[in-house]
């Protein structure tokens, strides 16, 4: 299994990180996309992934940071393109009003991760047309919509475009969730924890709680959970980067 998007470089791990990623480990886990949303946790993300081979680092400002980061995150991505696995967390935040200032900074990744053949994992909240119209106009071609919130005619839309979407572990007991499931094809499903956060069960959220996130999705979709895991795994290793 591939968690395609977490937050492994969080305080929340500091102090038993390596117990965590064992027992993702021991679930089945074999990649982990670990995302930064400024400048600080980017070079955090990217100082922690070069001595654990589990994790590839994904960089990038998000909406809901300090967005004069710019061109110092831009700089970062350009000197560690190679090293990669995405270009993330990016995107539109506008859960209480539209804020088009955040709209300059995200074009300007979407453009800069065409450029370097990256993908963009994609934040969005209260804004999925506007993405969705952002990431067409530029012509995104290689995109992962994470624990996306958008209608269910924004999910047929982004399917429409060819868009990844990836269904979070709360999968196990969210109906809404589990509607979005239902929504995506095989053929552009991913799974991701958002760990530390949307844990299914109390407390913190693991890269573990992929295994029975991937179980309740077998279920669902009534297809054999190895069968699946190996659709998925392929999916992500076809849009990103990993380099181990
Ligand atoms: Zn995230």
């Amino acid at each position: 299994m591939i968690d395609s998007h977490a937050h492994m470089q969080a305080e929340e791990f500091r102090t038993d990180l390596e117990a965590v990623l064992q027992r993702a480990r021991q679930a089945g886990v074999k990649a982990i996309i670990t995302a930064s949303v400024d400048l600080p946790d980017a070079q955090a993300c990217l100082a922690l992934a070069t001595h654990h081979d589990l994790l590839h680092p994904a960089i990038g400002l998000a909406p809901y940071s300090d967005l004069s980061q710019l061109e110092a995150v831009i700089s970062l991505i350009n000197q560690h393109s190679q090293k990669l696995a995405a270009i993330g967390e990016i995107g539109l935040d506008y859960a209480w009003q539209k804020h088009p200032e955040q709209v300059g900074p995200f074009r300007r990744q979407v453009e800069l991760a065409r450029e370097l053949d990256l993908a963009v994992s994609i934040h969005s909240r209260s804004a999925g047309k506007y993405v969705l119209d952002e990431l067409s106009d530029l012509r995104a071609g290689k995109v992962h919509l994470h624990a996306f919130s958008g209608s269910l005619k924004d999910v047929r839309r982004a399917i429409d475009l060819g868009y990844y979407l990836s269904v979070t572990a709360r999968v196990v007991n969210s109906e809404r969730v589990q509607q979005l499931a239902m929504a995506i094809p095989e053929e552009l499903l991913l799974i991701e924890t958002d760990s530390p956060v949307l844990s299914p069960f109390e407390g913190r959220n693991e890269p573990a709680n992929l295994a029975p996130a991937l179980q309740k999705l077998s279920e669902l979709k009534g297809i054999p959970s190895q069968e699946l895991e190996h659709i998925i795994d392929k999916n992500a290793e076809k849009l990103f980067k990993l380099r181990n």
